[in-house]
């Protein structure tokens, strides 16, 4: 009683809670929508309608047992038949409607919501594996889309087919209506009392499948190192311990499954059937009711097994979903931080840079950066060198507004940053970044990124200007050879294809996040020659502006500027070229010392 009495209160407000949600979504499908009602009323009355039939037909055989009309029992045969008939074909069309309009309104969901996870902070990404979105976008939505369907259809419908079954049964005989609708409360208590019961179980062992599912995922993920580490026995028997509990646990399910619930509701309705029956022969004998009325009764009383079954499971279903749209809403209120600027004149082919006393932390944590001022030209190039976490990636990731400085000013042209429109900004805004992102898909989108204005005829002198000609050539498909995400690519290479991305959006501002990992000389070779190519401008000729995150000598030679960061901040910046002439300088130093033992 109290169990059921909390569930009660916690109805009204879980309801409301889902009332917008349907509303945004099942709004723009009103004619469909409302053809499902009509659909579900119209299946509840022919479903009502067709037991009465054959309860006037068993009534009418009886009382007019030696001259019964011929022509009205083949018509109320007829009749029969045709309800039936229309009850499938208005339930399947009910069926149709209702996936029809549950899909649409879950793959709105869906995109409304990527969307809104791309807008979000690269500050959310960080926080949350690409598993848990996956989750959000696809699990929780499609549990949603159930509730946009079959809620509708089948808990309204049930619960209609219900009221309906007692409303007819009371008409007739008021204390057969009672009698049955006190057994359809207790009927419905008792299964929600079972059910319950096994609801730790079922949860349980779901808990033991998805940890069984992330160790596998995990430990396949981290294949190298655990057979390189000689890890094999020790992940065997993870994974041992792992199966026995998923065994337990969902054989400790399947008993109570079996037994209390089948069991127990099979017990409810047998005894549904035994008072509806006792209850008929007493009419009957007492000439209270006809024949045909206990038919009715009987049928009606197993009529009820369903709606009151599928609104026990979708009670059950919609705590769950409940569950689901709590952390979908909770995901909509997420707001970016980064918001999109009026959009700032964007005056050159290449801008002028300027960080004014930039100071940045991720997370509000440790800052990260600190009182970091400088300027670029249009079309200078900076080299920026520092040890690893010294906040090279950060100042890249600043520029094109991945995240906001904390403190201070970026200016692009003069103008704050924020003005511009983030779309606009990134698309003048060219980044290579340190590890370079290869998608499951073919040469020519991963270089195009799927922009099928881009022909062939630009992106093939690109392959070869940049030196990827031979390396194209090797492809199977030529364009269409389909790259294996992250697998199968050369650091080299991959860095060469995020050159050519580069090359085919020929923005003004360049940000380059070189690759730590070394080059064998020929890889070198090439990307030295592409780099040379990038840092020219596609046609107004000059250059473009370029900051460089440089791990190489052979890069540093060729930018014009130096800045070296130090835990966060500038230790050194200025013309490369007075920087190699002074030999106290920090920079002279590096050189002569090989850069990368010193930078390492
Ligand atoms: P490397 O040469 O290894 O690429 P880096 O100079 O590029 O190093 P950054 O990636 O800018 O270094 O990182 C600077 C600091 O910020 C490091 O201490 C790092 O731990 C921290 N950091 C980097 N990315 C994040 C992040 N997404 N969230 C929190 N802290 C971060
Ligand atoms: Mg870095």
């Amino acid at each position: 009683m109290t169990a059921s009495h909390v569930a009660g209160g916690a109805k009204p407000l879980q309801f409301g809670r889902l009332a917008p949600l349907l509303w945004t979504y099942l709004r723009p499908q009103g004619p469909r929508v409302l053809l499902l009602a009509a659909s579900l009323i119209a299946s509840v009355g022919l479903q009502l309608v067709a037991p009465q039939m054959t309860s006037r037909f068993i009534d009418l055989v009886v009382s007019l047992a030696a001259a019964a009309p011929q022509n009205r029992l083949l018509l109320l045969a007829v009749l029969f038949i045709a309800a039936t008939l229309a009850t499938q074909l208005v339930r399947l069309a009910g069926a149709y409607l209702s996936a029809q309009v549950g899909w649409t309104a879950a793959n709105r969901l869906r995109d409304d919501l990527a969307r809104h996870c791309l807008a979000l902070d690269m500050s959310f990404h960080n926080a949350r594996t690409p598993g848990e979105l996956i989750e959000r976008i696809d699990g929780d939505v499609s549990s949603l889309a159930s509730v946009f369907s079959q809620f509708v259809f089948q808990i309204l419908g049930s619960g209609l087919l219900m009221i309906g079954i007692l409303a007819v049964l009371t008409a007739q005989n008021l204390w057969i209506g009672l009698t049955l609708t006190v057994f359809a409360a207790a009927a419905f208590a008792i299964l929600h009392a079972t059910r319950r019961l096994g609801m730790p179980l079922f949860a349980a062992e779901r808990q033991a499948r998805s940890e069984l599912a992330g160790f596998v995922e995990e430990r396949i993920g981290g294949l190298d190192d655990v057979r390189a580490n000689g890890g094999g026995g020790h992940v065997m028997l993870g994974l041992e311990r792992l199966n026995t509990r998923l065994t337990t646990t969902g054989v400790r399910a399947i008993r109570v499954a079996a037994i209390y619930i089948v069991l127990i509701t099979n017990a409810v309705f047998i005894t549904g059937f035994g008072v509806a029956l006792s209850l008929g022969v007493w009419l009957f004998q007492h000439r209270e009711a006809t024949i045909g009325q206990v038919y009715l009764l009987v049928q009606f009383t197993a009529m009820l097994r369903a709606p009151l079954e599928t609104i026990g499971g979708q009670i059950q279903d919609l705590q769950r979903t409940m569950a689901s749209l709590g952390r979908v809403q909770d995901l909509q209120a997420m707001t970016p931080r980064v918001q999109s600027g009026p959009g700032a004149a964007w005056r050159r082919p290449s801008p002028q840079v300027e960080f004014d006393d930039v100071g940045f932390a991720y997370n509000d944590a440790e800052p990260v950066l600190a009182d970091i001022s400088f300027r670029l030209e249009p079309g200078q190039s900076l080299g920026l060198l520092g040890r690893t976490g010294s906040g090279k990636t950060t100042i890249t990731r600043l520029l094109c507004r991945l995240y906001d400085p904390t403190f201070g000013v970026i200016r692009l042209d003069g103008h704050d940053l924020r003005e511009a429109e983030l779309g606009e900004l990134r698309h003048h805004v060219g980044v290579v970044t340190q590890d370079v992102q290869i998608f499951q898909a073919s040469v020519r989108d991963n270089l195009t990124f799927f922009d099928l204005d881009i022909p062939d005829a630009r992106l093939l002198p690109v392959l070869q200007d940049l030196g990827l000609g031979p390396w194209l050539d090797r492809q199977s498909d030529g364009l269409d050879t389909v790259l294996l995400g992250g697998g199968g690519l050369s650091a080299g290479e991959a860095q060469l294809l995020a050159f050519a991305r580069v090359f085919l959006k020929n923005p003004g501002l360049l940000l380059l996040d070189e690759a730590s990992s070394r080059l064998d000389p020929v890889s070198e070779g090439l990307i030295n020659h592409a780099l040379e190519q990038l840092l020219g401008l596609g046609l107004g000729g000059g250059r473009r502006t370029a900051i460089i995150v440089a791990h190489r000598l052979s890069t540093v030679r060729r930018v014009d500027r130096i800045m070296i960061l130090e835990r966060g901040r500038i230790v050194e910046e200025g013309r490369r070229e007075a920087l190699e002439a002074d030999p106290s300088s920090r920079f002279a130093a590096l050189l002569r010392a090989g850069l990368e033992e010193v930078l390492a």
